[in-house]
């Protein structure tokens, strides 16, 4: 019933010609793979980017994605991109509360919350981020942590919206670490955000939200990851980099 959602975050990696040619080895290698019928792979390049992979997408089993959106509907916010101008675009998701925006630009719940509501009200889906840092996990604080940022910067949000709404879990500690979290831990921790929707939106709605695993995540522990009943996907960083990489983690169903 949930879609099964593999979304790549390139983060700020990429020249224009080396983007391209990525998104050209995508398109090849996904003409030759056959994907289960609901995979949903979603491109997440840098904003300079998004028209291409915007346009290249409607040839393609791909929907283009945004890594980032401002928080404010339009005007003197220099050096900003709103969620008007993704929709012009026809970008179909956007991440939003990465833990790199929370750590090195200040990006709060009450951010988050504010950017769901630009997203939703230009019919874009946000992938809202969520986990806890090292330190909170080896106090023992994951859930707490976790259940601050789906309650602040989700449960504003009515029925009807938060099912356009993606989430990720993503313990900080495993992001570019190589580290990943065990298939138990992150079971774990879906299960708890499903409760949590389920417990504010009512199971049937907490059933219909996809819930992506994202930490250093590879093709040779994706399988197992996304084995586990409450993982529907995952977002991706370094893999993403690679077609043939996110290929096998997007066949890992
Ligand atoms: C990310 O940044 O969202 C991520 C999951 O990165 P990586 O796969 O490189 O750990």
């Amino acid at each position: 019933m949930r879609k099964h959602i593999v979304a790549g975050n390139w983060k700020m990696n990429k020249t224009f010609e080396e983007a391209e040619e990525l998104i050209d080895n995508l398109m090849t290698t996904l003409e030759n793979t056959e994907l289960a019928p609901d995979t949903l792979m979603v491109v997440c390049p840098p904003f300079p980017y998004l028209e291409m992979c915007s346009e290249y997408s409607e040839d393609s089993y791909f929907l283009p994605g945004a890594q980032n959106v401002s928080d404010q509907e339009s005007g003197a916010y220099t050096g900003e991109v709103s969620a008007a101008m993704l929709q012009s675009l026809e970008i179909a998701y956007c991440i939003v509360g990465h833990s790199e925006r929370r750590a090195y630009y200040g990006e709060t719940d009450a951010t988050v919350a504010a950017k769901v509501d630009r997203l939703l009200a230009h019919d874009i889906h946000p992938i809202v981020c969520c986990g806890e840092v090292l330190q909170e996990r080896e106090d023992g604080r994951q859930l707490e942590v976790v259940e601050r940022q789906i309650r602040e910067g989700l449960f504003h949000l009515s029925a009807e919206q938060i099912t356009e709404v993606v989430v990720a879990y993503e313990p900080v500690w495993a992001i570019g670490t190589g580290k990943t979290a065990t298939p138990a831990q992150a079971q774990e921790i879906h299960a708890y955000i499903r409760s949590l929707l389920a417990k504010q939106y009512g199971a049937e709605m907490a059933d219909k939200i996809s819930i992506l695993y994202g930490g250093s995540c590879k093709p040779s522990n994706a399988r197992e990851i996304f084995a586990q009943p409450d993982v529907d996907g995952g977002l991706i960083g370094g893999a993403a980099l690679n077609a043939e990489d996110f290929m096998a983690i997007a066949k890992a169903f």
